[in-house]
C-alpha cells in the first residue's frame, strides 16, 4: 500500500539534541570512550523524600485516573504555594494545570492560543520544541536573534520592533536553555512595558528559576506588575529543579480562561499526567528544599569551571552561564581552524576526533555555537574539556 502521511507530520524536525546523543551512543556501543556533553537533565536522582512519597502513593491506591484530569487539587494547591513563596505570584488552583512535562503545558497552551497566520514572536537561541510545536498549530515562529554581546539577551526595543499586528505570543525563557543566560528583574520589566496592553500572551519559560548562580538575580515574568500577570502563563515542572525529568510532570498557571481550555484538550489527548507522580510532586514541592540547593551549588562550581576552560581554547569565547546547566561557547573560529563550517561540520569533527558529543547550535538557531550540558560530573567535564583542548589548541 501507498502510505500516506500528513504534511503537519511531515513538515516536523527531528530533535537535533537527540540525533546528536544517538550517534554518541552507536560509537559507545562500539566500545569507543565517548565524553558527553549532550544531557539535558540533571544527573542526580529524584530526591528520596520526593520517591518515597510516590512509593507510598502506589501502595495507598492513587494508581486510577486522575480527577480532575488537568491535575489533582492537592497538587494544584501545592503548584500555588510554591508560586507564592518563590516568585511572588498568587495563583488559585483554578488557574493552574498540570502536565505530562512542561513539554505538554507548552504544547497544550501553544494549541490553545495560537491559529493559522499567527505570529509567535521566538528569541533566539530558543529552545528546540518551541519552533516545531508553533509550526504544528498553524503559526509562525518570528525568529528574533539575541546579540552574543548582550548575552543573547533580547532588549525591549528589540521585541518591540517585531511585534506586528498578528503577534499573539511572546516566547520568553529564562533561565535559558541552550543560552545560560538568566535576564535581570529591571530587564523583564522593561520587556513587560513593552508587551503590556497588547493583545499578546507571554509564554514565560521558568523550568530552571530554581538554578541560578554567582550574584544574577531572577524573576518571574508575571511579576513585573498588574498587567504582566495578566498577560502570561507561567511554565515550570518537577524535571529540573527536583531531578524528575523522566517522572513527566510540569505545570503551568495563568488567566482562568486560557488554562480551562487548555485543560478541555487535555482531556481529550492525553488525559493528564499519573495519579501517584502528582502526589510525590506535593512532596517535592512542600517537602525539604535542601536536595535542591545542593544540587544548585555543584551546577555552580561546574559552571565556573566550564566558563574559565572554554575560555582558555583557542577560538572559543563563552559568556559565564548564569543560569540552567548549559554553556553556549561561540566555536566559529575554532570551526575554521578545523578547517569546517558550521556548528554541525563542528559537532560532527569533534565527536569524531576527540570523541566528545556537543550539540550544534544550528538546532537552536545559532549556527555560530554549541551547546555543552554540564549535568554531567565534574570528572567527565574535566576530561572532556581536556580533550576540546588537545584538538582545538590553547590560546
Ligand atoms: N523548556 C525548556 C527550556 C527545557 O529545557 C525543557 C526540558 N529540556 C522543557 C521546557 C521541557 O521540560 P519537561 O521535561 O518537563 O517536559
Amino acid at each position: 500500500m501507498n502510505i500516506r502521511l500528513s504534511r503537519r507530520v511531515l513538515q516536523l524536525e527531528e530533535s537535533a539534541t537527540l540525533a546528536v546523543g544517538a550517534k554518541a551512543a552507536a560509537m559507545k556501543a562500539q566500545g569507543v570512550n565517548v565524553v558527553s556533553f549532550g544531557a539535558g537533565e540533571p544527573d542526580f536522582n529524584t530526591p528520596e523524600n520526593v520517591r518515597e512519597a510516590c512509593k507510598k502513593a502506589l501502595d495507598a491506591g492513587y494508581t486510577k485516573y486522575a480527577t480532575p484530569s488537568c491535575g489533582i487539587l492537592a497538587a494544584r494547591e501545592a503548584i500555588c504555594g510554591k508560586f507564592r513563596r518563590e516568585n511572588g505570584l498568587e495563583y488559585k488552583p483554578s488557574q493552574v494545570l498540570i502536565g505530562v512535562g512542561g513539554k505538554e503545558a507548552l504544547f497544550l497552551a501553544t494549541m490553545a492560543v495560537l491559529d493559522e497566520g499567527d505570529e509567535a514572536i521566538l528569541p533566539a537561541p530558543y529552545w528546540v520544541s518551541y519552533p516545531e510545536q508553533i509550526k504544528l498549530a498553524g503559526a509562525v515562529p518570528v525568529i528574533v536573534q539575541g546579540r552574543e554581546s548582550n548575552s543573547f539577551k533580547l532588549t525591549a526595543a528589540e521585541i518591540e520592533a517585531a511585534i506586528t499586528p498578528r503577534t499573539r505570543v511572546l516566547i520568553f525563557n529564562s533561565p535559558s536553555n541552550p543560552g545560560g543566560f538568566t535576564y535581570t528583574p529591571e530587564e523583564v520589566r522593561a520587556i513587560a512595558e513593552v508587551v503590556a496592553g497588547r493583545d499578546i500572551l507571554v509564554f514565560s519559560d521558568e523550568m530552571y528559576d530554581r538554578l541560578i548562580y554567582g550574584n544574577q538575580r531572577f524573576m518571574s515574568f508575571a511579576a513585573a506588575g498588574p498587567r504582566a500577570y495578566e498577560q502570561t502563563l507561567t511554565f515550570n515542572a518537577g524535571s529540573k529543579t527536583y531531578s524528575m525529568t523522566g517522572w513527566r510532570i510540569g505545570y503551568v498557571a495563568g488567566p482562568e480562561e486560557v488554562i480551562r481550555q487548555m485543560a478541555k484538550l487535555q482531556s481529550q489527548t492525553t488525559s493528564g499526567t499519573t495519579t501517584f507522580g502528582m502526589h510525590a510532586l506535593v512532596e517535592a514541592l512542600n517537602g525539604p528544599q535542601d536536595a535542591v540547593e545542593t544540587m544548585r551549588r555543584e551546577f555552580e562550581r561546574r559552571a565556573e569551571y566550564m566558563h574559565r576552560r572554554l575560555n582558555a581554547i583557542r577560538g572559543v569565547q563563552c559568556v559565564p552561564p548564569t543560569g540552567a546547566f548549559y554553556a553556549f561557547p561561540n566555536i566559529a573560529e575554532a570551526a575554521r581552524n578545523l578547517g569546517v563550517s558550521g556548528s554541525l561540520a563542528f559537532a560532527a569533527r569533534v565527536l569524531e576526533e576527540a570523541h566528545v558529543a556537543v550539540v550544534p547550535g544550528s538546532a537552536f538557531g545559532c549556527d555560530d555555537n554549541v551547546r555543552l550540558s554540564f549535568a554531567t560530573g565534574m570528572d567527565t567535564i574535566r576530561e572532556g574539556l581536556d580533550r576540546l583542548e588537545k584538538l582545538l589548541g590553547s590560546r
